[in-house]
């Protein structure tokens, strides 16, 4: 089999209710996704934050068999291509080679230790409210009442604001609901430390990117000084991106994005760098159906870790902000029931995507 074609699309999502997190009020949602065709007729789909070039594609793609997977992974990384357009191409070639052997991704990456997925809703952003903290309340309530166990609410914005509303948030989900939080880089050591004294007593899952993602003293500091578990590095290209955050334990959590770390590909490789290292792995998705469907390949294929009766979850992170990309592109598209989420029993990602719908917002 070999590689006759590679079709790139660059679709964009306007969004309608803009929100924000503590870096960047968001008012529309931009993929770099890939169709990779063989001469098989079997035709393989990738996402990425960002598309590789045509040229990079010419001299490491085209022509070569997709189960080369690592030849052209090393080939494009090589020669400078973005991992994280790298990352489109690498999930396109586990999908031809699914559907080649008429198995699921996860069955390729070595089984599934499980078929249905726990979702975490993420949401609980900043918006131009009237009341902000009822707003925030209104819509926690809103994810308890669809049946999610687990949730994640944005802070950053300041002490005050932080300090507040995490704490109205617990009281309103109550206490039986895992609750994480994220800053999204938005703090510096010391206030990181201020802060996650005070909101660490509303019993939090996480406290996700509280500084600068590749600050590594930074983070050390903050985990020996807070009493909860702080995740982070879901923007970080390639393994050797993770690997002093890994090594030196500056994180519980990692938190790799399919589409940005490499692709299957690379997420494994940085995956067996946790393992070794006892730093757990819950991936980052926010993006289109396409990255909702690896990460939950992803996550089928995840041993639990620690290896013990009661597990920590192994949590999919469920983005409910508006995208029609995510919701429409598949033509039958991945919902959660009850916050759990079922893994695509098809050949590669098991999804086929709405030519359609992709045209329209291309
Ligand atoms: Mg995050």
């Amino acid at each position: 089999m070999k590689i006759v074609d590679v079709k790139t699309y660059s679709p964009v999502y306007p969004v309608k209710d803009p929100f924000s997190n503590a870096m960047r009020t968001t008012r529309e949602r931009a993929f770099g996704l890939v169709e990779v065709m063989t001469d098989a007729g079997v035709t393989g789909w990738g996402e990425g934050a960002t598309v590789p070039a045509r040229r990079a594609l010419d001299a490491h793609v085209i022509g070569r068999n997709p189960f080369d997977y690592e030849v052209i992974w090393e080939g494009l990384h090589k020669q400078g291509t973005d991992t994280a357009a790298i990352s489109a191409v690498d999930i396109a070639l586990w999908d031809i080679m699914g559907k080649a052997l008429k198995q699921p991704i996860y069955q390729l990456l070595g089984g599934a230790f499980r078929t249905r997925v726990q979702a975490y809703a993420t949401g609980l952003f900043r918006r131009e409210r009237p009341d902000r903290t009822a707003a925030l309340v209104e819509e926690a309530r809103g994810y308890v009442d669809e049946g999610f166990k687990a949730m994640k609410m944005k802070v950053g914005f300041g002490p005050d604001y932080d300090i507040k509303n995490v704490a109205a948030v617990r009281r309103a989900i109550g206490d039986d609901i895992l609750f994480a939080v994220d800053a999204n880089c938005g703090y510096d050591v010391g206030t990181a430390i201020a802060v996650g004294q005070e909101i660490a007593k509303n019993n939090l899952l996480w406290f996700e990117e509280p500084i600068s993602a590749d600050d590594v003293e930074g983070y050390i500091e903050i985990r020996r000084a807070l009493k909860m578990r702080i995740s982070g590095a879901e923007q970080f290209r390639g393994r050797w991106a993770f690997r002093r955050m890994i090594q030196e334990r500056a994180l519980d959590i990692i938190q790799p994005d399919v589409c940005v770390c490499g692709g299957f590909t690379e997420f494994r490789k940085i995956t067996a760098m946790a393992s070794a290292n006892h730093v757990r792995v819950i991936p980052h998705m926010f993006g289109t159906a396409i990255r909702l469907t690896a990460t939950l390949h992803l996550l089928a294929a995840l041993p639990d870790s620690p290896r013990a009766l009661e597990p920590f979850p192994t949590l999919l992170e469920y983005d409910m902000s508006e995208n029609a990309l995510r919701t429409e592109l598949a033509r039958e598209p991945i919902r959660h029931s009850g916050g759990i989420v079922a893994v695509p029993q098809g050949p590669g990602l098991g999804i086929e995507i709405d030519r359609e719908v992709l045209q329209r917002y291309c």
